[in-house]
């Protein structure tokens, strides 16, 4: 049998290309934060993870300029060998000092950390147990290491309790979670999960790519609980609040030294390019000295979830500034996209595995820097087009005549 016969065969994509609602790998031509250009027209962009709207600060921009005049676009070296440069170093002790932890370590993508940190703590006499809605970084780290990948129903930490309950004492067991879960925009009851980690003396290493720059005044999860000691390991990536690529771990110096030694992702891998070590470690300035842009981000959000919430789509359980539009059927979620984009609005378009089956959405994501104009705007579209589409209307009025009854 020829190994590529399944791919000569699969036609769900070409499928959907041929029907013109094929959404994804769509080149932008240009963006600019807020906006971007896409097919020569303009479209406003709540389709990123540009949280803080880092990526167009000027102080951001420059000291990725500088770092490339410096050291050029590659240390072409593993950290572990010529790949590691001072900038590496300052970027790890300041982000170990934001966290309140011991220390930290850089990685070249979050992709990255999370598969090396992880699958480096997993030996063959331990257990890691998992939300089902974590990253599927998370997911293929547990696959990578050598220890039992347990997974428990989303946010039901009873079922977490009872799973740990069986595990044998002689075990090391590590819980992972999403701080901001990534497609629902939930945030993890930190509280009760510390709680029943304790209970059973399980590790907890929290992954806060949607968190940091959002949640505890850009410090994350646990600092938005008031439970840093508490959380094990935070990790957290460059690619979102941090208008850059990377990512990092933050925990215990010993724990931190031995992934640095058995992560392989770290070890054979690249290290972090200057430009974008620098572009965090400026980003992280601008986090510890403008905390107006974490306001500004939590205002856009609100206005953009209850306009959207009165408007009368399904926006889930979230509470942050991911705000899924949930669509249901995968067809009609392609053709509310397609519709968005070409009134003007980029989204992003999302289908089972990374939502469940038949739970398919539109993740919607704010920025601090969006002007309350582009925001009216996004709304008006999201009206226009959902009338249309039949996605609100109906849905408002059974809720309208419930509440009347
Ligand atoms: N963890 C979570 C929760 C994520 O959402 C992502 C990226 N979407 C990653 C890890 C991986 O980060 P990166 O894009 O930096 O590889």
């Amino acid at each position: 049998m020829d190994i590529f016969k399944k791919c000569y065969e699969w036609e769900e994509a070409k499928e959907a290309i041929r029907r013109g609602i094929y959404p994804y790998f769509r080149p932008l031509d240009g963006t600019e934060g807020t906006e971007a250009r896409i097919d020569g027209h303009r479209v406003i962009m709540i389709g990123s993870n540009n949280y803080l709207g880092l990526t167009t600060h000027p102080k951001v921009k420059e000291a990725a300029r500088k770092a490339l005049e410096e050291f050029g676009p590659s240390c072409t070296g593993s950290r572990f060998l010529n790949g590691t440069l001072a900038l590496h170093v300052e970027l790890e002790a300041r982000l170990a000092a934001f966290m309140h932890k011991e220390s930290a370590i850089v990685f070249s993508t979050g992709m990255q950390t999370n598969l090396g940190a992880i699958s480096a703590l997993l030996g063959r006499n331990d257990v890691v147990c998992v939300d089902k809605e974590d990253h599927a970084s998370i997911v293929d780290a547990c696959r990578l290491g050598l220890g039992e990948m347990k997974r428990y129903v989303h946010g039901d930490l009873d079922q977490l309790d009872r799973i740990l309950a069986k595990i044998e004492k002689d075990k090391g067991v590590l819980v992972v979670a999403d701080g901001v879960f990534s497609m629902g925009g939930d945030i993890v009851d930190l509280p009760r999960l510390v709680e029943v980690c304790k209970r059973h003396g399980a590790r907890l290493y929290i992954d806060d790519a949607h968190s940091l720059g959002i949640l505890g005044k850009g410090r994350g999860t646990a600092a938005h609980f008031g439970l840093e000691k508490e959380v094990d390991i935070t990790m957290g990536t460059f690619s979102k609040s941090f208008a850059s690529l990377g990512g990092f771990v933050a925990g215990d110096a010993d724990v931190i030294d031995w992934i640095k030694h058995y992560a392989r992702s770290f070890i054979f891998s690249a290290s972090l390019p200057a430009p974008n070590a620098a572009a965090a470690l400026a980003a992280l300035d601008v986090m510890e000295t403008e905390p107006e842009h974490v306001e500004r981000l939590w205002e856009n959000s609100r206005f953009m979830l209850k306009g959207l919430r009165d408007l009368g789509f399904d926006t889930g359980a979230t509470e942050t500034p991911i705000i899924p539009v949930i669509v249901g059927e995968d067809e009609r979620c392609f053709l509310f996209w397609k519709e968005l984009l070409e009134a003007g609005l980029y989204t992003n378009p999302v289908i089972a595995p990374a939502v469940p089956e038949g739970m398919a959405l539109l993740r919607t994501s704010y920025m601090a820097t969006h002007t309350r104009e582009q925001l009216e705007k996004a709304l008006d579209i999201f009206a226009k087009v959902g009338k249309k589409l039949g996605i609100i209307g109906a849905a408002k009025q059974a809720k309208e005549a419930a509440a009347v009854r």
